[in-house]
């Protein structure tokens, strides 16, 4: 197994993603501090892993005690060591720069930035002390490229990328490394509540919403949570010792092109 050994904390690991990739890191071995806010989901993601291998910490990751405590349950959990951060917590609130609410602009940078900040600042002196020391931020394709009504999202979404090359800079003397992955869309309950306003727009469900998103991208689907937990597990493990500060799509192909160049191809073909 990959991560035999090794000790990982991942945020907003009840729902999800990050209960996918609390999945896969578990299933190549690692222990797992799984950090969120509400207590039944990761303690039902908790009950799913090999006992022994993981620990719940309810905590909210904009909250600086919070995140004390979730990197310390996770040393502890390691028998002092602590060798994988990945942080995936995060919000979307809605609207443009004009009707959006600022308490929700002020949410989104707490949870989408300053949040893995502060796990960061947290884990520093733990991963440097650890062998092959990886951290993966979660992004999104919305943090390289704008997203009609998502202001918030993707500004603090493209903050994210920044603050991983950054730390990547900083830190990479110290062997740690840090990555970051930017997913499409995925079916999650974010993605779900997302595809309300396409509803709201065109009609149909949340089923033809989700194709309606992905009709036009090449591979022409959105991604189950495991596809973009692999990708995160191959970020986490020493298949990947030599990247560092790299920003990596995961998006079936939607990011390649442009918008113009879909008059060239047939509707949903
Ligand atoms: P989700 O809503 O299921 O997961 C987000 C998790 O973060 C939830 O469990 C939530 O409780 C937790 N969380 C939110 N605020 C928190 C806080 N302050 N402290 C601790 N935990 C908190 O959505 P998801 O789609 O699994 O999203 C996971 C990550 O992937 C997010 O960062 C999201 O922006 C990103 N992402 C998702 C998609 C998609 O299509 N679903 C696409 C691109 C990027």
């Amino acid at each position: 197994m990959q991560l035999d050994g090794m000790t990982s904390i991942v945020t907003g690991a009840g729902t999800g993603i990050g209960a996918a990739i609390a999945r896969r890191l578990a299933a190549e071995g690692a222990r797992v501090c799984l950090v969120g806010r509400r207590p039944e989901p990761l303690e039902e993601v908790h009950r799913e892993l090999p006992a022994g291998s993981s620990v719940v910490c309810v905590a909210d990751v904009s909250d600086p005690a919070d995140v004390e405590r979730a990197v310390a349950a996770a040393v502890e959990l390691g028998d002092g060591s602590l060798n994988i951060v990945v942080n995936n917590a995060g919000i979307g609130p809605f609207g443009s720069i004009g009707d959006l609410d600022l308490q929700e602009w002020h949410d989104a940078m707490a949870v989408n930035v300053t949040g893995p900040m502060l796990v960061i600042r947290a884990a520093i002196a733990h991963l440097k002390s650890s062998t092959g020391a990886s951290v993966v931020n979660i992004s999104s394709v919305a943090g390289r490229r704008p997203f009609p009504g998502l202001a918030a999202y993707s500004t603090t979404k493209a903050a994210l990328i920044m603050l991983t090359q950054q730390a990547a800079v900083d830190y990479g003397p110290d062997g740690i490394r840090f990555n970051v992955v930017c997913p499409g869309w995925v079916r999650t309950p974010m993605s779900e509540r997302e595809m309300e306003s396409v509803v709201e727009l065109h009609g149909g469900d949340v089923e033809t919403a989700l194709g309606r998103v992905s009709r036009d991208a090449p591979l022409r689907r959105v991604a189950d949570p495991d596809e973009i937990a692999a990708v995160v597990t191959f970020l986490a493990s020493s298949a990947s010792s030599f990247m560092t500060g790299d920003v990596l799509a995961a998006d079936g192909g939607s990011t390649l092109l442009d918008v113009s160049t879909l008059a060239f191809q047939a509707d949903g073909a």
